[in-house]
């Protein structure tokens, strides 16, 4: 059986060696020491402002908007995963959707304008698979209006945009290390601060809000968004190895890409000036019914595809709908296709001609 992706395990030997100090130090929680390490770990190698590991992606989300104090509207994409969602109306915003542009599949900033009322409050949009949104008019849209910006940028570890890592754009930017994302912990997320001053309430946000044993060190109506010493062991571990899975994930693209281009598919485009980290291989069909049948046609090879992101956030029915005509379209033919760090050859060419037959 092929699923969509397959987590990336370090050799158990490696990881033994943090349990054994996990043991030894009995500390479990808490803002212990491999969660400060992989803090500083991580920061080294993204090259970015001061991050804060927490629990996963979508409380990453709902302490950002803690943080930057939003209310009322805010502004956010059609075609995300649905934390993107579900994080805004946890904390009590309502979600404003906005369409995509077709090409980049990311929220196009020409739709924005014209949702701005007095009620918003901020931007959340998504680097759709790694594919950074257009940030300078975003930028310059929430300059205009004073309103905030917080990427989701939970698929983005290792992007970088014109040389610079990609969770360094927005007021806050999110990251989700789930077991099904390129860098993972399990579970965990991060949130990068680039607004100087905000870092001490979100490192409050994420625990409580409490700080210190006095009735006044109850500060915040935070939430518990902490992660453990155990599953910073796991970063630490997938740490050294995550430049050898982006390369794998590289070659498989590529092969893929060479593969499939004669076919009338789709793939998004790619803003200019960003190093991908091939974190999901998209295809655009021609219509819903060409993609049931290939997605049909590789189950039956027990290869399992996703539909993802499926179904468009604005049809859900806890949301006040508003007419996306693009995300709702692309949502219904779009299909990511198994990539992982050991898919072999011979699998990727079993996934290509299976959907080479379909056409
Ligand atoms: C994975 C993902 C999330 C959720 O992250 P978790 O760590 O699973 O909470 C949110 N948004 C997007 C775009 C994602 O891909």
């Amino acid at each position: 059986m092929i699923n969509v992706t397959k987590s990336f395990l370090p050799p158990l030997e490696e990881y033994n060696v943090y349990l054994k100090e996990i043991w030894k130090m009995n500390w479990l929680t808490n803002d212990g020491p491999f969660v400060r390490q992989l803090e500083e770990k991580l920061r080294d190698k993204l090259k970015t402002n001061r991050l804060f590991y927490v629990a996963n992606g979508t409380s990453a989300l709902r302490v950002s908007i803690k943080a930057l104090e939003l209310e009322g509207e805010i502004i956010t994409t059609a075609f995300s995963y649905v934390a993107t969602t579900t994080a805004i109306i946890a904390e009590n915003c309502i979600p404003i959707f906005c369409d995509i542009d077709p090409e980049t599949l990311t929220i196009d900033p020409e739709k924005i304008e014209e949702l701005i009322g007095d009620k918003t409050s901020a931007i959340l949009a998504t680097h759709v698979y790694g594919n950074p949104c257009n940030i300078e008019r975003i930028e310059k849209i929430a300059e205009q209006h004073n309103i905030k910006v917080i990427y989701d940028a939970a698929a983005c570890f290792n992007v970088k945009y014109q040389s610079k890592s990609l969770y360094a754009y927005g007021d806050l930017s999110i990251a989700s290390f789930h077991a099904t994302k390129i860098f993972h912990t399990v579970e965990g997320g991060a949130i990068f601060c680039n607004t100087a001053g905000l870092e001490d309430k979100i490192d409050l946000y994420r625990a409580f809000g409490h700080r210190g044993e006095e009735a006044e060190s109850y500060i915040y109506a935070g939430i518990n968004a902490k992660n453990s010493e155990f599953h910073a062991a796991m970063g630490l571990c997938n740490l050294k190895y995550i430049d050898d899975v982006i390369a794998a994930r590289q070659k498989i693209t590529s092969f893929y890409d060479n593969e499939l281009r004669q076919l009338p598919i789709k793939m998004p485009a790619i803003r200019g000036n960003t190093d991908s980290n091939y974190a999901y291989y998209p295809v655009i069909f021609s219509n819903e019914a060409k993609m049931h049948e290939v997605n049909k046609a590789l189950e039956e090879e027990e290869i399992y595809p996703r539909r993802y992101f499926y179904p468009a956030l604005n049809t859900l029915k806890y949301v006040r709908y508003a007419s996306c005509p693009i995300a709702e379209e692309i949502a219904k033919k779009i299909l990511c296709l198994p990539l992982y760090y050991d898919l072999a050859v011979e699998d990727q060419q079993r996934i290509c001609r299976i959907i080479s037959g379909c056409f």
